[in-house]
C-alpha cells in the first residue's frame, strides 16, 4: 500500500511511523522547513530550548508519555513552588493561591455553572448532547451576558478560556468550550499543574519528540512541499504540490493519502471530487496564542519565594509560568498572550511589542533585572497552522461538521488533534488521531489482501 501523509506535525509523523511498521510505502510531505508543526523549540542560549507551542502534559497522556519513553526522551516537572502574582484593577498582589484574588463566591458559581455543562456534553458524539442545536449556536460572549451577572466571574472567564483555549469568548460556541474542557479530561485536571494536564514538559523541548519520529522515517519525509490539491478516481489518488521556496510544481501517486493538518488549511486544498461536508466553515476560528520568551541568568524569582505563575487582567501577557530547564542554568517566564490580546499585540510593531511585553514583567515583578533575552512566537501569523492552540469551532460547526470529522472522503483520511474526540487540541489527541487513521488503513489494506485471498483460492478451485 502507498500511503502519502500531508504534514509532519505530531498526528502525521505519528501515522507515518505506525504505517511503516506495518510494511506500507510511506511518504511524507511537509509544508514548513521543519518538522513539528505546533511543536516547535526556539533556541534561549547555545545549550537551552524552549517550547514555542505545546508544552505541557500531565499522567492521562498516557499515549503521549509512551511514546516519550520509548524515544528516551526525560520529563521535567513543570515547577509551581512559591507565590503567585497578580495585576488586578493595576493592583499587584502576590499570594499562595493560583486564582486571581476576585470574589471567591462569583468564582465558584461560574464553575459550577461550567461544571454542569461539561457534564452536559457527550464526549464520544457533542452534536448529540442534550440541547447541542441550541448550545452549538450561542457564543459564550452571549452566554456570559446572558447568565453570569458578577463582574468578577465576567472577568475571569475570559481570562480562564484564553489560559486554556486561546480562545476569545466571542467566537466560540458554549458546546465547543464544553466539549473542549471534558474532552482534556474536564476543568480540574486541565487547569491544574500538579496532578493535572500541566504537570510535566519534556527535557529539552516537545520538539525533540518529532525529531526522533522523523528520524526513524529518514527520508519519507520531505519539507518544503505545500499540497495544493488532491484528486482521485477508482485506481489512486495523485497529490499535487508546490514548493513555497521556489514555486516549483510537484506530483505523487499513492493508494490513500492521510490528511493530517488542521481543519482551516485542510479546507483550502482542491479536492477533487469535492468535499460532501467542509472541514471548516466561516464561523471556525484558528484559535490565538502568541508566547513570549523573556529569559534571565537564572530563575532568579525562585529566591524571592515566587513561581514565576502571574495572571493579569489586562494585556498583553495574560498569564507567566517559570519554564526554565531543571539544571537552572538559566531563568524563563514564559508569557502567554492569548485571545483578543494576541490580536491586538499581533498587529504592533517587534518594538512595540517589546516595550509592552517588557514594561508589564517590570509591574509583575518589579524586582527582576531587565530580562537578558526576548523573543516572540506570533502563531497568528502562522500560515501553516491556522489553529493555536487549536482549531476553535464556532457558532453551528460541532452540528455541521462533527458527526464527519473521521469520515474518509474516499481514499483520503483524516488525521490531526481537531480529529480526536479525545484530548481534542493537544498532543495527546494528535497521537491518537495519528493512531486511529493508521490502524483504519492498515486494517482495510487486510481486508482487501483477505478479499484478494479468497477471490483467487475460488478462481483455483
Ligand atoms: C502556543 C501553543 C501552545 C500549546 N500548548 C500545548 C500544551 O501545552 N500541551 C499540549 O498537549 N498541546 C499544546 N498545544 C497544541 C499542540 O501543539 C497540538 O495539539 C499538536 O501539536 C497538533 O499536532 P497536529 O499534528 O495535529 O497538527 P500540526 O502540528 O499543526 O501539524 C500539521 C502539519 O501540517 C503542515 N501543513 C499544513 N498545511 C500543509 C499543506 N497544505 N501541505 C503540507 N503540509 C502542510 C504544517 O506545517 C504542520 O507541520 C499548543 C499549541 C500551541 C500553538
Amino acid at each position: 500500500m502507498r500511503v502519502v501523509v500531508v504534514g509532519a506535525g505530531l498526528a502525521g509523523l505519528t501515522a507515518a511511523v505506525d504505517l511503516m511498521a506495518a510494511g506500507a510505502e510511506v511518504k511524507v510531505l511537509e509544508a514548513r522547513d521543519r518538522v513539528g508543526g505546533r511543536m516547535h523549540g526556539v533556541p534561549i542560549s547555545t545549550s537551552v530550548m524552549a517550547d514555542a507551542g505545546a508544552a505541557y502534559l500531565g499522567a492521562r497522556h498516557t499515549e503521549l508519555l509512551a511514546m516519550i519513553e520509548e524515544y528516551g526522551l526525560d520529563l521535567v516537572a513543570t515547577d509551581m513552588v512559591g507565590g503567585s502574582t497578580f495585576l488586578v484593577s493595576d493592583q499587584r498582589r502576590t499570594s499562595a493561591s493560583r486564582l486571581p484574588p476576585l470574589d471567591v463566591v462569583a468564582l465558584g458559581d461560574l464553575f459550577d455553572r461550567l461544571e454542569g455543562l461539561v457534564t452536559q456534553v457527550r464526549p464520544d458524539a457533542p452534536w448529540q448532547s442534550q440541547d447541542a442545536s441550541r448550545l452549538d449556536r450561542l457564543t459564550v460572549a452571549r452566554w456570559l451576558e446572558d447568565e453570569v451577572e458578577h463582574p468578577d466571574a465576567r472577568i475571569f472567564c475570559p481570562l480562564f478560556l484564553g489560559e486554556m483555549m486561546a480562545a476569545d469568548p466571542a467566537e466560540i460556541s458554549v458546546l465547543h468550550m464544553a466539549f473542549y474542557l471534558r474532552s482534556g479530561g474536564g476543568i480540574r485536571y486541565l487547569n491544574a499543574f500538579e496532578g493535572g494536564a500541566q504537570q510535566w514538559r519534556i527535557d529539552g523541548g516537545a520538539h525533540l519528540l518529532c525529531l526522533a519520529l522523523a528520524d526513524r522515517l529518514g527520508d519519507r519525509v520531505q519539507l518544503g512541499v505545500r499540497v495544493c490539491a488532491i484528486k482521485q478516481d477508482v485506481d489512486e489518488v495523485v497529490v499535487q504540490c508546490v514548493s513555497p521556496g521556489d514555486g516549483v510544481s510537484s506530483e505523487y501517486r499513492a493508494d490513500q493519502v492521510v490528511a493530517a493538518i488542521p481543519p482551516l488549511l485542510a479546507q483550502g486544498i482542491d479536492f477533487r471530487p469535492g468535499l460532501r461536508v467542509p472541514r471548516a466553515t466561516g464561523a471556525t476560528g484558528r484559535g490565538c496564542a502568541i508566547k513570549v520568551h523573556l529569559s534571565y541568568p537564572a530563575p532568579i524569582w525562585r529566591a524571592q519565594g515566587l513561581s514565576g505563575w502571574s495572571v493579569s487582567d489586562q494585556g498583553p501577557l495574560l498569564s507567566t509560568v517559570d519554564d526554565s530547564p531543571p539544571d537552572e542554568s538559566a531563568g524563563i517566564l514564559t508569557g502567554f498572550v492569548t485571545g483578543a490580546a494576541a490580536s491586538a499585540f499581533s498587529v504592533l510593531s517587534p518594538n512595540e511589542q517589546r516595550v509592552a511585553a517588557i514594561s508589564q514583567i517590570s509591574r509583575l515583578f518589579p524586582t527582576l533585572p531587565p530580562p537578558t533575552g526576548y523573543s516572540v512566537t506570533d502563531w497568528l501569523a502562522d500560515e501553516y497552522s491556522r489553529g493555536c492552540y487549536a482549531a476553535l469551532f464556532g457558532p453551528g460547526d460541532w452540528l455541521r461538521l462533527g458527526p464527519t470529522l473521521t469520515e474518509p472522503h474516499g481514499r483520503v483520511h483524516w488525521a490531526g488533534t481537531e480529529t480526536s474526540l479525545e484530548f481534542f487540541g493537544l498532543m495527546e489527541g494528535a497521537i491518537r488521531s495519528g493512531r486511529r487513521v493508521a490502524s483504519e488503513l492498515i486494517r482495510g489494506a487486510e481486508l482487501v489482501a483477505d478479499t484478494r485471498k479468497v477471490m483467487t483460492h475460488d478462481i483455483s478451485r
